[in-house]
């Protein structure tokens, strides 16, 4: 299969560079490993749009997709510029799957989206990723692409077709989301599943939890939680299947020990894990600028910038956090610039890379991980991927001032002045 750009990983990276790529005139394949888009969002239940205003001011700091997935789930207006609180909601992870279908479906002249499909391979030939094999009930099909854009959060393209990294260790632990239903509110709920949390990591039950986030996000009688923490190397598929089993063990454990300690959890019922443990961190791919803390803590302005970050330095520990995620919230930037050179990778000219495994050290990846972040780093791969085989260049010729300037026009991109 031929196509201009390829896309592999489906997420909140993907879903932004597959869409700009099409909106842009190219031909583009996307492959994703579920049955559907939306990465975290959709495949770990997460329905927050973290990075999309900063938080003292509320000033929307990403527009482009991003706002325009937000608007039309009637989150907020499609011109709005301040947004409250800074870290919206949207109502329901499965509207947000319908909304990426129509958004896809509506590019089908240009943009083929392959569900249930594993990007499994990268073959070079010199500083160029030649061939991309994908797996799926087809068996397997070489994809041979202009530019790819990595955007499975893991890097995996990256990393197999030679491009540097990083892994940090111990990696951030990956968390599990799950709802239990019928329970009743009162005002003591959170701090008394809390200290029945304490009571089981305390006696062995439970090896590690945090908070937990306790949300009656979806029913007024039905409570969704952010509270697993398994440790381990997603990258690594002995780890990654030992946390799907310690995460769901985990969600029923905590489960019957709220049904048994806490009033109000008497008739509750396991409502269901969502479909993937959600993974925090794991490869970094090095590029020619490799953004830091320092250029977050001093908002760094940079000539090439393509995005506009704003979240905290948001680093969760491999250890069990009563009451919160982190001991200590990390640090909150101004919003800051991320330049287009952390969108590639070192020695494979034609790729990119976006989401959160787009090169920044660790502590800034804190920052850059969330999703609307990540959307809005797939939009300039994408919108990058677009300009490269339009011009017949490669994505390490292109000036990232003209990735802006596309940007720009098209009301996305950098949201700080030249
Ligand atoms: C538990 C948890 C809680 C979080 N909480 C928040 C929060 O409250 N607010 C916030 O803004 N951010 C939060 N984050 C961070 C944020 O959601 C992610 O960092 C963000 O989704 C990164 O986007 P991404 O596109 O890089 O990765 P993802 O959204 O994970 O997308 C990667 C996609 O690639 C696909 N894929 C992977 N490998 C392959 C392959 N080889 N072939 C084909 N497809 C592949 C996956 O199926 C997935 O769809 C959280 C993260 C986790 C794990």
């Amino acid at each position: 299969m031929e196509t201009d750009v390829l896309v592999c990983g489906g997420g909140c990276a993907g879903l932004g560079a597959a869409l700009a790529a099409a909106r842009n005139g190219v031909k583009v394949v996307l492959v994703e490993r579920a049955g559907f888009a939306g990465g975290i969002i959709t495949a770990a239940g997460l329905p927050f749009f973290d990075g999309i205003a900063h938080k003292t001011s509320g000033r929307v700091v990403v527009k482009g997709i991003a706002l325009e997935l937000l608007s039309r789930l009637g989150v907020c207006p499609a011109d709005a510029t301040t947004i409250r609180p800074h870290n919206p909601m949207i109502p329901h992870v499965d509207r947000f799957k319908l909304l990426a279908d129509e958004l896809l479906v509506e590019q089908r002249d240009r943009l083929r989206v392959l569900f249930h499909s594993f990007a499994c391979e990268a073959t070079t030939r010199g500083d160029r990723i030649e061939e991309v094999r994908v797996a799926n009930k087809a068996g397997l099909t070489a994809i041979r692409p202009k530019v790819v854009i990595d955007c499975t959060g893991d890097g995996d393209i990256g990393a197999w077709a030679g491009a540097p990294f990083e892994k940090a260790t111990p990696l951030m632990p990956m968390t599990l989301h799950f709802r239990i239903g019928h329970v009743r509110k009162s005002p003591d709920l959170t701090r008394l599943c809390r200290e029945s949390l304490v009571k089981a990591h305390a006696n062995g039950k439970l090896k590690l939890f945090y908070g937990p986030g306790l949300m009656f996000h979806y029913a007024d009688d039905e409570v969704y939680f952010h509270a697993i923490r398994v440790s381990g190397d997603a990258t690594d598929p002995d780890d990654l299947t030992r946390a799907e089993m310690q995460g769901r063990a985990d969600a029923w454990t905590m489960f019957e020990t709220w049904k048994r300690e806490v009033p109000g959890f008497e008739q509750s019922y396991f409502v269901g894990v969502f479909p993937y443990i959600g993974i925090r961190e794991t490869r970094r791919i090095l590029g020619p600028h490799v953004l830091t803390a320092e250029d977050i803590r001093q908002s760094r302005r940079f000539e090439d910038a393509v995005a506009t970050g704003c979240w905290y330095l948001d680093i969760h520990p491999n250890s069990a956090t009563p009451g919160a995620a982190q001991l200590v919230e990390g640090f909150q930037p101004e919003p800051y610039d991320i330049p287009y050179r952390s969108v590639l990778a070192n020695r494979v000219s034609n790729l990119l890379v976006a989401g959160r495994c787009h090169s920044a050290t660790r502590e800034a990846a804190s920052s850059t991980r969330v999703t609307v972040t990540a959307m809005a780093l797939g939009q300039a791969a994408g919108t990058a991927a677009a300009l490269a085989v339009e011009r017949r260049t490669s994505p390490h010729e292109l000036n990232g001032r003209d990735v802006r300037e596309k940007l720009h026009q098209q009301h996305a991109g950098p949201i700080l002045p030249n």
